[in-house]
Formats: structure tokens, C-alpha cells, sequence
């Protein structure tokens, strides 16, 4: 299967779905202003169609500067804490307010299938991160979230179904899972 993988994404590269630009956002601080947000944004990557709003505010002095989407194929990472998922996604000891578990139990799915499901949802959303395959959510001195919606079989019957994760766009193309389910 990896090997199919590692077809698909080189048979993909050479098609040239290299109409995509990708930028590295620069925050630059001239004089004393000084932006929280800019801050987070500096050195994040985004495709150009992708990307928060330029300037950001009055004053901003923040610019792109395109990267590769070769480095971008190359260098882009994700990951997650494995409590996103045990305990927190599978409710352990229904320790939380949220019924999540419950969507994923009538798909099939149990608290062993944690480590399948964090390792399926990292893989799938570098993915689609470098395809681009991303929308941008909430923006503020935290951080650029984005969401990416994936794919997973169900284990209870023949099919699949798909839901949004949420991310949190770190530097140098690594994104963070912040929310393994973050809706329909
Ligand atoms: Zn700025």
C-alpha cells in the first residue's frame, strides 16, 4: 500500500498540480508596532489562495515570499498529542462533557483504535495540507487555524465516512492537531 502512496503523490508531482504557489509568510517589525498574530504567522506556510489576509492591520508591514512546492512536498509535517485521542476524543471514563465517542463507536470504532486513528488522521492531513486541501479558520494572537476534512472506512459496514479535523498552522509546514473531530 505504501509503495501505491509513494506512486500516487510522485505521478501527482509530475502532473504539475504545481499551479499551486506557495508562499512562507515574513513578519517584519518596523519600529515599536508589534503584532501577536503577525508574530504567529511568521514563517507559516500557506498557498497563495490560501492565506490570511495581507496587510493584517494598519501599519502591517508583513509580506510573502513564495517557497517551493517541492520543499513544501519535502519539509511539510504533522502531528498530535495522543491525549487528543486517549483520553480526550474516546471520552475515558466519560471524563468529558463532549459525546464525540459516540459518533466514532456507531462507525465502529473503539478507544483501542486511538493510536490508528491519530497515526491515520497526521498522515492524511500532511496530505492534503500539501495539495492545498485545507480551509482557513480562526485567526487571532494564538494562531492560524485551518480545518481539513478526512476520511476514514467504517468498521461497522461496507463505506466510509468524512469529517473536518481541526489544525493550528505552526512554522517551517508543520501543522498541530488541535481538534481530531471538529464536525460533519
Ligand atoms: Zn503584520
Amino acid at each position: 500500500m505504501k509503495k501505491i502512496k509513494e506512486f500516487m503523490t510522485a505521478l501527482k508531482k509530475a502532473a504539475g498540480l504545481t499551479g499551486t504557489k506557495w508562499v512562507v509568510w515574513e513578519h517584519i517589525q518596523v519600529g515599536k508596532s508589534h503584532c501577536e498574530t503577525c508574530l504567529k504567522l511568521n514563517k507559516c506556510w500557506f498557498i497563495e489562495e490560501k492565506k490570511p489576509k495581507l496587510p493584517q492591520h494598519f501599519l502591517c508591514h508583513c509580506t510573502t515570499k513564495p517557497i517551493s512546492y517541492t520543499d513544501v512536498v519535502n519539509f511539510a509535517t504533522s502531528n498530535s498529542d495522543s491525549s487528543k485521542f486517549d483520553p480526550y476524543l474516546f471520552n475515558r471514563g466519560m471524563a468529558y462533557s463532549h459525546n464525540k465517542q459516540k459518533l466514532f463507536e456507531s462507525w465502529g470504532y473503539t478507544i483501542d483504535d486511538a493510536d490508528w486513528l491519530q497515526k491515520t488522521i497526521e498522515e492524511q492531513g500532511v496530505e492534503k495540507y500539501i495539495n492545498g486541501d485545507y480551509d482557513l479558520g480562526l485567526l487571532n494572537k494564538y494562531g492560524q487555524r485551518i480545518n481539513i476534512r478526512v476520511e476514514i472506512p467504517r468498521k461497522d459496514k461496507e463505506g466510509t465516512v468524512s469529517f473536518l479535523t481541526g489544525w493550528m498552522v505552526c512554522p517551517n509546514g508543520r501543522i498541530q492537531l488541535n481538534t481530531p473531530y471538529g464536525g460533519k
